[in-house]
């Protein structure tokens, strides 16, 4: 209100469902005795606006609530499946894919993006390396400068276990020589590239793509849409 914005005061009823657009700021409270649950949801369209929000929470170094890179890509990874079976279920993603396709421009837009950040911020010589495919399965991986989400890449160095980064902030990672140091990645340039061509509808890359059992699935099919998997879930009993 001291900014000179507008405040809009809402009451939620039950049965009643909230939508909230891209950078409207929200808060609740609740009246008397309540069961509240809450599941964050948003269509394919969105993904632009969460790739904003992780790169806006980074600088801020705020922990985000939504894993962008790994709902992105395993929504890729599930479009693709679709893409290669005849399912009527599985038909939905379509509309999501070819080469205008809100998906394909999304992972397209994230990889132009990342392939700025390698040739910004990693030195030529520093060791480059696939990601294991256990990396993240017992706990999510995050900068440890400003939390961003490392399912796509994570560097680190020998001296440090259990200690990952970013791309931006590899270099105040520590002090030692640049042969103790790594960076992973999850998917090699290759690999991104065949994903964007089978997002695109080359039945070859499909066909690879499909072969290739990486990444969670962490979109829903029938809907498409994205879905906040660790949905808060928040029982509530007030004075
Ligand atoms: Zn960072
Ligand atoms: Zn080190």
């Amino acid at each position: 209100m001291s900014a000179n914005k507008t405040l809009l005061p809402l009451f939620q009823h039950a049965g009643e469902f909230v939508l909230a657009f891209p950078r409207a700021y929200h808060s609740g409270f609740n009246c008397g005795f309540n069961c509240a649950e809450a599941v964050n949801a948003a269509p394919v369209d969105w993904f632009v606006h969460g790739q904003n929000a992780a790169e806006l929470y980074s600088l801020q170094c705020r922990k985000t609530s939504v894993l962008h890179d790994k709902l992105l890509f395993g929504s890729a990874e599930e479009a693709v499946q679709s893409l290669a079976k005849e399912n009527p279920k599985h038909l939905k993603w379509r509309s999501a894919c070819g080469k205008d396709g809100v998906l394909t421009l999304a992972v397209k837009a994230r990889m132009i993006a990342l392939e700025k950040e390698r040739l910004d911020c990693l030195p030529a010589h520093l060791r480059k390396s696939k990601m294991d495919s256990d990396f993240d399965i017992y706990e999510e991986r995050e900068c440890f400068s400003c939390f961003y989400d490392l399912y796509l890449y994570a560097s680190g160095c020998e001296c440090s276990v259990d200690k990952y980064s970013c791309l931006k902030h590899s270099n105040s990672f520590c002090s030692s020589g640049m042969d103790k140091r790594f960076v992973m990645f999850r998917y090699t340039e290759n690999e991104l590239t065949t994903l964007v061509e089978a997002l695109e509808g080359e039945p070859r890359a499909i066909e690879v793509c499909a072969k290739r059992n990486s990444g969670k699935v962490c979109a829903n099919a029938e809907d498409a849409c994205m879905v906040d998997l660790d949905a808060e879930r928040v029982m509530h009993k007030t004075k």
